[in-house]
């Protein structure tokens, strides 16, 4: 899909639907939120490339080759995209599973809850819900309310469809929400966001009491582009490490010596057991020797981070599955059985091998049994 250069809102009619757009973002419960006019995003692409395809956004990733480059773009049409609206939602700490009358509604099995005293295998708390749909249902309804507005004012009507919207997906995101002033990258190698607007106070003498790595993030593409000088100030880009100082407690969490402490961060992706939970590929031996309960994901770095501050007031009711599931049941269903448990969830990627979820619940079966044994 290729087209004409987006048309651009000039004067009062372009300041107010800049604020409008940040308004509604606000409303939606986005902890952090700014515009960037096209110039601005189309350098991080130019800079960043697209993340590579069929991997796990949050933990892999790395550019594409210009020829891809530009399949990509021609895809989603970026030629004729606007501005961009890009967001942070703060995830829930954890996550009550979807009740099995509520999946049984939906045609669903019921989720192989644990029980007390049997062996559980554990999920990222980014992953307990279906944080990803959520973010692309609020921009919908960002898109829905604008589009209304804006015809109402004797604006262009743009249909809520034309307003793409994506989360975990193959633009450099983390990149896209620094150059829009949502944060700075941490040694752990993800995002620590910044709250857009400060609706309570805090006594606590914390460093930057309004940041939070607990976020996910996600983008939305105007149908217009915005005039750079009438977008609503952003916070200037930060460089990365800005909120960590002299701390290391990430590098010091992680197992597998995944995170270093320099200058800029460093995440190795071929040692991070998050990477590793959705790949269907023999584990190296160090890997294997660190594995615990993980089923998918890994929360070890993220836990340690003073940082790691999530919503106890998220919600969301996509894709629920809680934080563990009985692990032997895990270990012996099919790879058809495991995509029609985890339908919808955000475990319900084309990147996530069901062949490697049996592996990881088998794995931490035996590692309960050995740490059994040695008791
Ligand atoms: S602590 Fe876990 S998620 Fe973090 S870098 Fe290490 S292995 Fe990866
Ligand atoms: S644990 Fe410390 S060093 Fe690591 S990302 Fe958080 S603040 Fe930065």
């Amino acid at each position: 899909m290729q087209g004409a250069p987006p048309s651009v809102l000039h004067g009062e009619a372009g300041a107010r639907t800049a604020r409008r757009l940040l308004f509604h973002a606000h409303h939606q419960g986005f902890f952090s939120y700014a515009l960037l006019g096209k110039d601005e995003w189309e350098r991080v692409l130019l800079e960043r490339g697209f993340v590579e395809e069929d991997v796990d956004l949050e933990r892999g990733g790395v550019s594409e080759t210009p020829h891809a480059f530009q399949a990509v773009r021609m895809r989603y049409g970026l030629d004729a995209a606007g501005a961009m609206l890009v967001v942070a939602l703060r995830y829930a700490p954890d996550l009550a599973p979807e009740p099995a009358a509520a999946r049984a509604a939906r045609g669903l099995s019921p989720l192989p809850l644990p029980e007390a005293g049997k062996p559980v295998v554990t999920i990222g708390r980014f992953a307990r819900g279906n944080w990803y749909r959520e973010i692309n249902a609020r921009l919908a309804a960002c898109a829905a309310a604008m589009s209304t507005e804006m015809a109402t004012a004797g604006l262009p009507f743009f249909p809520p469809k034309r307003w793409q919207r994506f989360s975990n997906s193959r633009f450099p995101e983390k990149g896209l929400a620094v150059a829009a002033g949502l944060g700075s990258i941490g040694r752990n190698g993800l995002l620590i966001a910044e709250a857009s607007r400060v609706t309570t106070t805090t006594t606590a003498k914390v460093p930057f009491p309004y940041a939070s790595s607990a976020v996910l993030l996600g983008l939305m593409l105007l149908p217009f582009d915005i005039e750079e000088a009438l977008m609503p100030r952003r916070r200037p880009p930060r460089t990365a490490l800005s909120f960590c100082g002299n701390c290391r407690r990430c590098v010091e969490a992680c197992p597998t010596g995944a995170l270093h402490v320099a200058q800029q961060p460093v995440f190795e992706r071929e040692r991070c057991i998050q990477y590793y939970s959705s790949q269907l590929e023999t584990l190296p031996a160090f890997i294997e020797a660190s594995w615990q309960d993980q089923l998918y994901g890994c929360d070890l770095c993220l836990n340690a981070c003073p940082y790691f501050r999530p919503d106890p007031e998220a919600y969301t009711d996509r894709g629920a599955i809680g934080g563990s599931l009985d692990a032997v049941s895990i270990a012996r269903m099919s790879d058809d059985q495991l995509r029609a448990l985890l339908k919808g969830s955000s475990l319900d990627q084309k990147w996530i091998a069901p062949g490697a979820l049996r592996r990881n619940a088998t794995l931490a079966l035996r590692k309960r049994g050995a740490s059994r044994e040695a008791q």
